[in-house]
């Protein structure tokens, strides 16, 4: 079958490595229970920083938000390895800015995850990641943003959301740990 993935905070855990970091640069110490409750994507508040000067201190960090050690999920990589070794098709679907790609698609080969040449694609805006995914003719595709989400509700595509603090509000199949995936490709199997 064929799997679609978005990375950040779907794969990977982005916002709380980025989190991690702000308190660094802004010399504080914001409790991680704090971040567990932030209800929207950009994580500037609780810094007390307005919406501009967050989305700043987020362009100015990005190089540092990306390339450093920010950690997969739990089971991502040995889950989608596996998938991989079984024959699925891998692919990925990430809004990162296109002047990223190249060093983001490194990144996520060094980082472990299996990255089959074609396969990677990046540096398209949320609302036209919808044509890729169309274009791929995915089975499932995952993703963590309501939307990017909201866009793909009347594809044929299995939908997923990856829970987060921000989405809990969709009303769709929720991934909270990657090794449940496992047990949702048997019962799409079983169903068919
Ligand atoms: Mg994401």
């Amino acid at each position: 079958m064929r799997f679609g993935f978005d990375i950040d905070d779907t794969l990977i855990n982005l916002r709380e490595h980025a989190f991690h970091i702000y308190n660094k640069k802004l010399k504080k110490n914001v409790p991680l229970d704090v971040f567990h409750t932030i209800e929207t994507l950009e994580i500037h508040e609780p810094f007390g920083l307005t919406t501009k000067e967050g989305n700043q201190l987020w362009l100015d960090s990005m190089e540092e938000i990306y390339f450093t050690d920010c950690p997969a999920y739990p089971d991502a990589i040995e889950v989608l390895k596996e998938l991989d070794k079984q024959g699925h098709e891998i692919y990925y679907i990430t809004a990162r800015p296109a002047k990223h790609c190249e060093e983001t698609k490194k990144w996520v080969e060094e980082a472990g995850f299996p990255v089959q040449e074609g396969r990677f694609f990046c540096g398209m805006k949320d609302e036209e990641k919808i044509h890729t995914i169309k274009d791929l003719n995915l089975d499932f595709y995952f993703d963590d943003k309501p939307n990017v989400l909201d866009t793909l509700t009347g594809e044929t595509v299995q939908l997923y959301v990856r829970d987060q603090s921000y989405n809990k509000h969709l009303e769709m199949p929720r991934l909270t740990n990657w090794s449940e995936l496992k047990e949702i490709i048997r019962e799409y199997e079983n169903k068919k």
